[in-house]
């Protein structure tokens, strides 16, 4: 089976593969390929410009006929169906809340025997809640934590859990903003978290400037130890409401990202005072079925026009399913 594939002298290959790991994008399902001088290295998806720069000189991206793995048993071999779980890190979080503590131990034990990488299962007790947005936890079975360190494009989040929100869902959404912000941009996280969109826009693209503001003491613990791990100078970590932050930072933004999706209309003249004329703010809401983005646009343009601004709406669109009839969605709207 032919795969993108980085072709390297075997000399320089266990570097390269160490590389690949880190950034997890080596891919298992197929053997690593070789022929007199080089090794063939399978990818599972293409890698970015700066996990390239990170392998040896030698490495070029090249195609490669694999051959597959030998299949070991997987969890739902052993179980008889597939539980639904997420991955963060190396906890499983089991998404099925109505799940009987028999069944999830069971869960428990198929994943950490045939997943090696997972060394904790854990079960929320409550729903993503409150101002900062995070869950309860029950430990279901292996290591009794809810701290952990989750890989994303060759960045490195650390966080707990139980203390601040993060969801490796939003990796190609984190993604997509960072196609949209050109080096010498300045950027303003108003909802940073743990550091997703800030580090691996800072990392990535080396923007002058990144201002990571967040009100929970404990995620911006953790967004400063991110900052540290990932070694990315250029960002601000701020502990404090955007709202009042804001003020201290108006009209030096040519991006705010909004993403805290329930209550992100709250801070809309927040978010306008922030950019500069033409910078773009980044909305996400969640919104029903039956009007999707129509109220979130009505929202923005009612903010700009309180600031004596227009806007120009330059995508809209729906970033993932939320609950029945419910979508996260995400605006992009230049401020003028
Ligand atoms: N952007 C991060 C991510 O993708 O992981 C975190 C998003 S989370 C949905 C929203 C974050 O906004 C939480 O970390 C919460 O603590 C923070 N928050 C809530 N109200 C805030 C406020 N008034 N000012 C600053 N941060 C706030």
């Amino acid at each position: 089976m032919k795969r993108q594939c980085i072709k390297i002298p075997k000399k320089k290959g266990e570097s390269a593969r160490r590389v690949l790991l880190d950034f997890e994008i080596l891919d298992n399902s197929v053997k690593i390929g070789s022929d007199e001088t080089f090794l063939y290295l399978p990818l599972s998806r293409e890698p970015l410009s700066h996990e390239l720069a990170d392998l040896p000189e030698e490495a070029e991206l090249a195609e490669f006929d694999f051959e597959p793995q030998e299949r070991k048993p997987t969890h739902g071999d052993l179980l008889g169906f597939n539980p639904a779980y997420e991955l963060i890190g190396d906890i499983a979080l089991l998404e099925d809340p109505d799940l009987d503590s028999q069944k999830a131990l069971k869960i428990a034990a198929a994943l950490l025997r045939t997943q090696p990488n997972i060394k904790t299962v854990v079960k929320p007790l409550t729903p993503v809640i409150g101002e900062f947005r995070i869950r309860e936890f029950e430990v279901i079975a292996g290591e009794r934590r809810t701290e952990t360190v989750h890989r994303e494009y060759g960045c490195r989040y650390k966080v707990d859990l139980s203390r601040a929100y993060f969801t490796p869902r939003l990796s190609t959404e984190r993604s997509r903003i960072l196609s949209r912000v050109q080096e010498g941009d300045t950027v303003v996280d108003m909802f940073a978290g743990v550091g997703p969109y800030s580090i691996l826009l800072a990392k990535s693209k080396k923007p002058s400037k990144v201002i990571a503001i967040d009100k929970n003491p404990d995620a911006v613990h953790y967004l400063k130890e991110n900052i540290s791990l990932n070694s990315v100078k250029n960002i601000e970590a701020i502990e404090g409401d955007a709202r009042e932050e804001a003020k201290r930072f108006a009209g030096t933004a040519d991006h705010v990202i909004m993403n805290l999706p329930h209550s992100a209309h709250e801070f809309l003249d927040s978010a306008v005072l922030l950019t500069k004329p033409g910078g773009v703010i980044y909305y996400y809401g969640i919104t029903p079925e039956a009007d999707l983005f129509e109220s979130s646009v009505g929202f923005i343009r009612k903010a700009a026009e309180n600031a004596g601004r227009k806007i120009e709406i330059l995508e809209k669109r729906v970033v993932r399913s939320y609950a029945p009839y419910q979508y996260n969605i995400c605006i992009e709207a230049r401020v003028i």
